[in-house]
């Protein structure tokens, strides 16, 4: 009998992590998952876990080892509040992660990285509208990254070209485009604006106002996770080493996201803008043209669908965390 190929699924404490490591052992893999922390509400389906800080250079050795792919989920990260009040931290961490991955990687003999980029690497001069043009692959240059976060996504980018091209490891290099889903984190700080939105509905009366940060207007796509690990394995099997989108390219505003949460939450909510809040560039989208090309595929699992499963999933957190009544029933929409 054949041995399932062994992979390494870092950050796989984390949301997408997580996962990823699930559907990685549906299709057969042996998977070794490693984060600086077990997953927050569920146990992982990892065959092997390891607690390691891969900001260290021999914790990343460990993980490596007889592995042959690996699947770059581990970050510091979280919602635009958390990335534009620690770049210091954000950028450090994720520089030691980044680098000391790679090389145990190259000298653990591993054939092929993903490494997780995103939308952030792009120029803020394209996304100073709300009707703003979707995000081509080859507009992240002349660079103006998101500060900090987006800059270090950029620079770990060109690391895996340039490790590919002087030591031939085969490198995948994915722009995730806000992914949402049930296990994301939904409180704290580090959440984003789907689950955050989740929250503050579910915890409102009907008829009750909620905080909205900036004036709502900005606009961004949503992917719902189930999707983006699909592009993830899709993306690992084929061979396009360049960086590559996965989003949707369905762009509403953070009002119009309000409105649909509040809808299938079954209530009535009226929004108070925080300007003063920060809000990231003005629109966002991710042009799908290059993923659709290249792997013949796109995500297609609808908002409304992925909202109200995500919403479904952070009212039973709040109703076991005693936030909400358990009479309070969510949606009468699905
Ligand atoms: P997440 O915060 O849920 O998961 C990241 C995991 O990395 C966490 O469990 C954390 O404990 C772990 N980690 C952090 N520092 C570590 C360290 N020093 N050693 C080991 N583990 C460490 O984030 P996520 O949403 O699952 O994101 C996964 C990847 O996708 C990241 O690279 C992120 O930048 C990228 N990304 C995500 C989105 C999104 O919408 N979620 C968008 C763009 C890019």
């Amino acid at each position: 009998m054949t041995q399932p190929k062994r992979v390494l699924v870092t950050g796989a404490g984390g949301f997408i992590g997580h996962h990823l490591t699930r559907y990685l052992v549906d299709q057969g893999y042996w998977v070794r998952g490693v984060d600086l922390e077990h997953p927050k509400y569920e146990c992982t389906p990892a065959h092997e876990f390891e607690i390691l800080d891969l900001r260290r250079y021999d914790s990343c050795l460990q993980a490596t080892r007889g592995v042959s792919e690996v699947y770059t989920l581990a970050a510091d990260m979280g919602g635009i509040g958390f990335i534009e009040s620690n770049k210091a931290l954000i950028s450090r961490n994720n520089t030691m992660i980044n680098i000391h991955t790679l090389e145990a990687a190259r000298i653990n003999d591993v054939q092929r990285v993903l490494y997780t980029s995103s939308a952030c690497i792009y120029p803020g001069y394209r996304q100073g509208q709300t009707d703003v043009v979707p995000l081509k692959e080859e507009d992240a240059y002349p660079a103006d990254a998101e500060d900090g976060y987006g800059w270090e996504k950029l620079y770990t980018e060109r690391l895996c070209r340039h490790y590919s091209e002087d030591f031939g490891l085969e490198t995948r290099v994915v722009r995730f485009h806000n992914i949402f889903g049930p296990l994301g984190t939904y409180d704290g700080g580090r959440e984003k604006s789907p689950a955050a939105i989740c929250r503050k509905v579910a915890l409102a009366e009907d008829d009750d106002e909620i905080e909205v940060w900036g004036d709502g207007c900005q606009t961004r796509s949503y992917c719902y996770i189930d999707d983006c690990v699909e592009g993830i394995f899709r993306l690992m099997r084929s061979d396009h080493s360049a960086p590559i989108n996965l989003g949707q390219d369905r762009m509403l505003s953070i009002n119009e996201l309000v409105d649909m949460i509040a809808g299938i939450a079954g209530k009535t909510i009226r929004k108070r803008h925080d300007v003063t809040k920060p809000q990231g560039v003005r629109g966002r989208n991710s042009d799908n043209t290059l993923l659709c090309k290249t792997l013949g595929w796109q995500p297609s699992i609808s908002l409304e669908e992925g909202l109200a499963w995500t919403y479904e999933w952070i009212c039973g957190r709040l109703r076991a965390e005693g936030r909400i009544p358990v009479r309070q029933m969510t949606a009468a929409s699905y």
